[in-house]
């Protein structure tokens, strides 16, 4: 008894703790589709903190697919891919995404997170080494500890590190894995240079586009931005930000692809996605490739937000993309002023350590903001500009 107290105990300790660093976590219930303004609360919010980047998660077409998917296929899938629960809008999926990005196979996952541990520690073990940016998402680095590889991070976009640790390492298998967009910070990573690299030392190169895919490169993400093709190249995208559905697709070549069938132990070892999930993604993928104006949209608003915030006290981080982080001293006034944006009914997103080392809001932009949409959050940041003043 005393013993299940003070188990108890020291998690409200560290509840406790938390609270006091302004770090404690908590969610807040949307009671509406996802979308530029959703019901929270008994609140109509204006919303600046989705990866709904197209504003496909609610939209018609995504829906019809996934409610006629319901009608054909019911809703659970039954069994893991490699029992029995991989059903034709599954093998379609796959086979529209590789054609899409013009790679050669790819392989479903139920979200990135298992597609970022499938993939690494499918390929990787003892003898292995992983070289990884500082700002990957927590997903690839969880999958990096997991491989039991020779884990080595270097810094921020830093080539010549990566370089002397990739011309050190004697390990069998070598595998660069990057974010393509990083998620915080909405900067790029330089892709040909790390392919260079991959090239020169015989490595992989992992790419997890879960920000670009659907918004860069004509939609078709990273890879066609930067107009790149290897067969050194493994490609990641997530089908729950832009695409607006939910799961995961790594491409790559065709016996890499075969490989993860049979090692990726988050593809084995899974149930399936919902078939109406993935019938929902494969529309949306139509979606992105048929309908250019989304795009142009964002891409519109991005422009008119950076503008906006030019010649005032706010510093946006360098980023082309819709993730627009607002940078902030400390984790108290980042939660100050997102509380301050929730007053006016505008959700920004409050992002802290240990997410990321420096506090900030993550703006992130759709391309269901209309013009009047960011000139609401421009004139409240106008407005709680006097607090930023205190804050320095
Ligand atoms: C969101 C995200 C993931 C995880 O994808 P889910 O489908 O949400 O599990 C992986 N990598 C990056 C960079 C992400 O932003």
């Amino acid at each position: 008894m005393t013993t299940h107290f003070s188990l108890l105990e020291a998690l409200q300790a560290g509840l406790d703790e938390l609270d006091g660093l302004h770090l404690r976590r908590y969610r807040h219930v949307v009671d509406s589709p996802q979308g530029v303004r959703v019901q929270v609360e008994g609140r109509t919010l204006l919303n600046f903190c989705s990866n709904d980047y197209l504003g496909l998660a609610n939209d018609a077409c995504l829906r019809v697919a996934a409610e006629q998917a319901v009608q054909r296929y019911g809703v659970g899938s039954g069994a893991s891919h490699l029992v029995c629960g991989h059903q034709s809008p599954h093998e379609a999926l796959e086979r529209a995404f590789a054609c899409f990005i013009d790679m050669p196979a790819a392989l479903g996952f139920s979200s990135g997170y298992m597609a970022n541990l499938g993939v690494v520690t499918g390929l990787l073990g003892r003898k292995d080494a992983v070289f990884t940016d500082k700002l990957n998402h927590a997903s690839l680095n969880d999958a990096c500890a997991l491989s039991r590889a020779d884990f080595r991070r270097f810094p921020h976009n830093h080539l010549s590190a990566l370089e002397a640790m990739l011309a050190k390492s004697k390990a069998k298998r070598k595998l660069i894995a990057v974010d393509a967009v990083y998620s915080m910070d909405g900067d790029l990573a330089p892709l040909p240079d790390l392919l260079m690299l991959a090239e020169r030392y015989d490595a992989w190169l992992y790419v997890d586009d879960a920000h670009g895919f659907g918004v860069l490169g004509g939609g078709r993400g990273s890879l066609a931005h930067w107009q790149l093709a290897s067969p050194q190249l493994i490609y990641m995208a997530t089908l729950g930000k832009a695409v607006g559905s939910a799961g995961a697709m790594v491409a790559a070549q065709r016996v890499v692809i075969d490989w993860l069938l049979n090692k990726a132990r988050t593809a084995i070892y899974t149930t399936a996605n919902p078939a109406a999930i993935a019938a929902a993604a494969l529309a949306g993928i139509q979606a992105i490739e048929q309908d250019t104006s989304r795009r142009d949209h964002l891409m519109a608003r991005i422009g008119q937000l950076r503008e906006g915030l030019v010649g005032t006290a706010y510093r946006l981080a360098d980023s082309i993309t819709p993730i627009q982080p607002l940078l902030l001293p400390n984790n108290e006034q980042t939660m100050a002023m997102s509380q301050a944006l929730w007053e006016r009914g505008l959700w920004v997103a409050a992002i802290r350590p240990p997410t990321v080392q420096k506090p900030r809001l993550r703006i992130t932009l759709s391309a269901n903001h209309s013009k009047g949409d960011v000139d609401e959050l421009l004139t409240a940041l106008t407005e709680l500009e006097p607090m930023l003043g205190g804050m320095r």
